[in-house]
């Protein structure tokens, strides 16, 4: 039997800091522009840890992304043509953006969003867990706990400084597990 297969769909890739979700994303964009398909890559404006006008895995993989600083700024930059539209770091954006990735997904849009799923306090992170509830497809990838060894599903801040929102790298977060995890009291 043919089965008619319509375009446009969310993909969420989420975890802690370290589990990989940038090389994730850079991995499906470049798949993306090997199969000739036209791709957009943004970013939210405060992640500057690497580069400003690209998104940056810890392992310094790299692609270009538009910097954006919020969600009213990224649908202005919107190209019509785009058939991939990636995001990185999607737990700093607004609420706005919650329609705009359901709209693209909803006229054939592949969307394909990268981020943190937990704060460092382990609760549901920004729009995340919305994304997480629309998404058709989700991948949840696990870095190394920097304390036993274990899979670590969370990230352990280890400046007390600030609020839910301190941009930074290895300096200023660790991997943990569940166990080794510790919040403030
Ligand atoms: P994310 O976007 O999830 O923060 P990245 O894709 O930027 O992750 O970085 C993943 C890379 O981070 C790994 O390939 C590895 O080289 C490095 N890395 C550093 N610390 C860890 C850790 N504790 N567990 C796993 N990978 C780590
Ligand atoms: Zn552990």
């Amino acid at each position: 039997m043919f089965v008619h297969q319509r375009q446009g769909s969310l993909e969420v890739i989420c975890g802690p800091m370290f589990s990989g979700k940038s090389e994730e994303l850079i991995r499906r964009i470049k798949r993306a522009i090997i199969a000739k398909q036209k791709v957009q890559v943004f970013k939210p404006a405060l992640d500057d840890r690497y580069d400003v006008s690209a998104i940056a895995s810890h392992s310094q993989r790299k692609h270009d992304a538009i910097p954006v600083k919020d969600s009213v700024e990224l649908a202005r930059h919107l190209d019509p043509e785009a058939q991939v539209v990636a995001l990185d770091e999607v737990q700093f954006m607004d609420e706005g953006l919650i329609p705009i990735i359901e709209d693209l997904a909803d006229h054939g849009v592949r969307v394909i969003a990268g981020g943190l799923d937990q704060d460092s306090n382990g609760e549901p992170f920004g729009i995340m867990p919305i994304l997480l509830a629309k998404a058709e497809y989700v991948t949840k990838l696990q870095a190394i706990c920097m304390v036993c060894g274990a899979l670590a599903g969370r990230t352990q801040r280890m400046v007390q400084t600030g609020g839910q929102v301190l941009v930074g790298a290895a300096e200023a977060y660790e991997a943990r597990c569940r166990h080794c995890h510790e919040t403030p009291h």
